[in-house]
């Protein structure tokens, strides 16, 4: 067993580190003024961080998920909107069209998107369902060669940035959610208008929002897989993009207990550093334990993926776990701070307001610990995905 990242992953960590880097003095202000930054995202694209797991034959940098992950981790480490890019763009879309895309929807989507030159999201959640992704309410009727598409999707990253959206609706309500399908949705197609959410608790420096689709004319093209395959396709897609949110949650709980670290060593109280307190110190080491373990079941998941094996359960009790890590972290950094972590002054407010959104987005803590329960008590048992994702070859 070998623990130790390769000089490629330390290259890949070392460069994303150093463009979130450049970035973080923008996020406070943006932050507090709800705004997002379209080039940045773009500037992920021609810095190689949009595709860098997708194949070179598809315009990726041609890395493994491991480097999904780190890239992941040292963005959240800085902020969770720049995760959250790498989450619905390359996770949840781009890794997804990579199982599921015909080479035509590859090279006309994917590589765009893998380039930098497109941005995707991944539109699932609507008014009236999330969890219970049987209940969405979209329907795609079919009309000669395409498919008129109709519904509202709800609290979608990226929603007003996005070029292009893959999108989840009914070819067959009667079905149940064997009849739902997944289309490729461009923003110029007529009849798409997206908006923004305000006032979120988090994420406030990226961008969060809904889309309407009015008589979509959606080519036939542009159907995913076949009809009915969209929610197997909406499932596989978020054992990725929960890959992501996990080695994401794994960054922000680093930089939670990095700011506890250095302020306990500045903050005196009693003729004392507080991290002299053990009180103090159980804090600390409590982080420890979880910033431990959380990365040993994130990359656990990513070396799962790297040689090809089914991996929902592992990347499921890793993105639980990782998250729930970040917001104790977060919770607990603020409260070693005392009231300076209450304030704007100290970053440790928002990382715990960004962390909370974690355990709501792709799969809320309840929904995770109802996937490990039915594995634990046999009653879901995995078998081999009819399109899985590809194994990692090193070119
Ligand atoms: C910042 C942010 C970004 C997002 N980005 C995207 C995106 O890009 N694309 C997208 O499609 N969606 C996105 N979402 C939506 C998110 O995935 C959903 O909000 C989430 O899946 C939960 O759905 P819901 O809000 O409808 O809650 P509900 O499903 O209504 O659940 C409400 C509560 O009931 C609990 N619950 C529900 N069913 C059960 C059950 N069977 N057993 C026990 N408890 C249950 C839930 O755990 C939760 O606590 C985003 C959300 C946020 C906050």
């Amino acid at each position: 067993m070998d623990f130790d990242f390769s000089d490629e992953h330390k290259t890949i960590r070392q460069s994303a580190k150093s463009f979130a880097s450049s970035v973080a003095p923008q996020i406070p202000e943006m932050d507090r003024n709800q705004t997002y930054d379209r080039k940045t995202i773009l500037e992920m694209g021609e810095n190689g961080f949009l595709g860098v797991c997708i194949p070179e034959q598809y315009g990726g940098a041609g890395l493994d998920y491991i480097s999904l992950g780190l890239v992941s981790e040292e963005f959240e480490y800085v902020d969770t909107s720049l995760r959250v890019v790498m989450s619905v763009h390359t996770g949840l879309n781009s890794l997804g069209l990579l199982q599921w895309g015909t080479e035509e929807q590859k090279q006309k989507y994917l590589v765009p998107q893998a380039q930098g030159k497109r941005i995707a999201t991944y539109a699932l959640t609507e008014p009236n369902a999330g969890s219970d992704v049987a209940s969405i309410e979209t329907s795609a009727k079919k009309d000669g060669d395409s498919y008129i598409l109709s519904g509202n999707k709800m609290w979608i990253s990226l929603a007003d940035t996005a070029d292009q959206f893959l999108t989840f609706g009914y070819t067959d309500k009667s079905k149940g959610h064997r009849g739902i399908s997944a289309f490729i949705v461009e923003r110029e197609f007529k009849g798409v208008s997206t908006g923004s959410i305000k006032n979120k608790l988090g994420v406030r420096a990226g961008n969060t929002g809904f889309i309407t689709y009015d008589e979509v004319e959606v080519p036939k093209a542009n159907l995913v897989g076949k009809e009915g395959d969209g929610f197997k396709i909406a499932m596989s897609c978020l054992d990725n993009g929960r890959y992501t949110v996990a080695a994401g949650s794994v960054g922000l709980a680093k930089a939670s207990y990095d700011a506890a670290v250095a302020y306990a060593k500045t903050r005196k109280t009693f003729g004392v550093e507080i991290g002299q307190h053990q009180l103090v110190q159980r804090l600390i080491a409590h982080m420890v334990r979880g910033i431990e373990t959380a990365e040993l079941l994130v990359y656990k998941a990513g070396w799962m993926k790297n040689v090809g094996r089914r991996n929902t359960k592992e990347t499921a009790l890793a993105k639980w776990h990782a998250t729930n890590v970040a917001s104790q972290c977060a919770d607990d950094s603020i409260q070693i701070h005392g009231s300076y972590g209450y304030s704007g002054e100290y970053p440790v407010e928002r990382y715990w307001r960004n962390a909370r959104g974690a355990r709501i987005y792709e799969g809320t803590d309840q929904v995770q610990e109802i996937i490990q329960a039915r594995y634990a008590l046999g009653y879901r048992d995995d078998k081999p995905l009819s399109h899985d994702l590809p194994r990692y070859k090193p070119t």
